[in-house]
């Protein structure tokens, strides 16, 4: 099967809301009114981004999905996206099962394919996405990682740190329970964009991010970008992790033999969770708690926004908790 041909019966679909999809040298896209257009990209290089164990259709869902992601920490609605693809060779079965999973999210999302290139090299898979977000009174109402506000507080979407024990079990380094493990590597290799949150907190959220390389790097983010600080509770989040958090996991009798200085590196550090840490104003705690609803989301309060710079870990008494907590840097491991 040649380039083409592979485009074709992999990626070429009727044409929905784009004017002009896959085929042509551009798509072309009709602006949405009142909008901006939010853009972002994500590559996933095998063993940097993913194991050569993980299946084509999870790896399709994958690819879209940290994307999206990006998509929903500025509260943007996604429109389509391009796919850049470079691969060792034409394989029929990987083909299929990688499409499926991510046409199957792009159609979960209303997010369409419009374009892209193929070619031969290391696996290599390259997606740009665009979303809209909408402008109000002249003002955009995306959400960024610049507005946080000295007394806001802090939320994390979700669970933190499941990602990391799946990938520390296929090292490893944790053993669990087979049915444990299952929905571990399930939330590694397949997450969940919290798409439909990041646009129910727009006008509420002072600022976003979405966890991709680890909570508290990424916090560190949105702190350097507001110029504040912050406090963590570190007992409310060594909760976040699901094994602790009454979670399908917990009430299988899984007994994750964790000490809490683990569950807590896995949880601050831990990376690959994919949820949205966001501040809101404290008397905003009603706003927040109805676009969790509304985006059957759960959402937990972990912290508090200070003006001293850096971040203040505590634990339910107050006390200061000290660790080594590095996030993910592609250039430093
Ligand atoms: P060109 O050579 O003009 O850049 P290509 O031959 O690379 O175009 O691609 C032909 C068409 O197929 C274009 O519309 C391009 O956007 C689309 N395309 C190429 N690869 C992919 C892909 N992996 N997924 C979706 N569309 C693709
Ligand atoms: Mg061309």
């Amino acid at each position: 099967m040649g380039e083409f041909d592979l485009i074709a019966t992999y990626f070429k679909r009727p044409v929905r809301q784009a004017v002009l999809g896959v085929g042509d040298d551009c798509a072309l896209l009709q602006p949405t009114p009142g909008t901006q257009l939010a853009i972002s990209s994500d590559m996933l290089v095998e063993g940097r981004h993913f194991l050569s164990t993980v299946s084509p259709e999870r790896l399709g869902h994958k690819a879209l999905a940290v994307n999206l992601s990006d998509l929903a920490a500025c509260g943007a609605t996604p429109r389509a996206f391009t796919l850049a693809l470079a691969l060792p060779r034409v394989d029929a079965a990987w083909l299929a099962g990688f499409s499926k999973g991510l046409l199957a999210l792009a159609d979960a999302h209303g997010c369409e394919l419009i374009g892209g290139d193929t070619t031969q090299g290391p696996l290599n898979i390259c997606i740009t996405v665009l979303g809209d977000v909408p402008v109000m009174n002249g003002k955009s109402q995306a959400l960024l990682r610049s507005g946080a506000q000295v007394g806001d507080d802090i939320y994390v979407s979700g669970n933190l740190g499941d990602a990391r024990l799946a990938l520390e079990v296929f090292r490893g380094h944790q053993q669990v329970p087979a049915s444990v493990f299952e929905q571990a590597r399930l939330r590694m290799e397949q997450p969940t964009p919290r798409v439909a949150l990041g646009q129910a907190l727009r006008g509420i959220a002072s600022a976003a991010i979405d966890v991709s390389d680890g909570f508290l790097g990424d916090l560190l983010h949105v702190l350097q970008a507001s110029q504040v600080g912050a406090r963590i509770d570190t007992d409310i989040a060594t909760n976040l992790i699901a094994v602790r958090a009454g979670s399908t996991w917990a009430s299988a009798g899984f007994d994750p033999k964790m000490d809490d200085a683990r569950a807590l590196r896995w949880v601050l550090a831990g990376g690959d969770d994919y949820e949205l840490v966001f501040t809101a104003a404290a008397a905003d705690r009603d706003q927040v708690a109805q676009a969790a609803a509304q985006s059957a989301t759960v959402v937990t309060r972990v912290g508090t926004i200070e003006a001293a710079p850096g971040i203040r870990l505590m634990d339910g008494h107050g006390k200061s908790v000290s660790g080594h907590f590095p996030s993910f840097d592609h250039f430093q491991s």
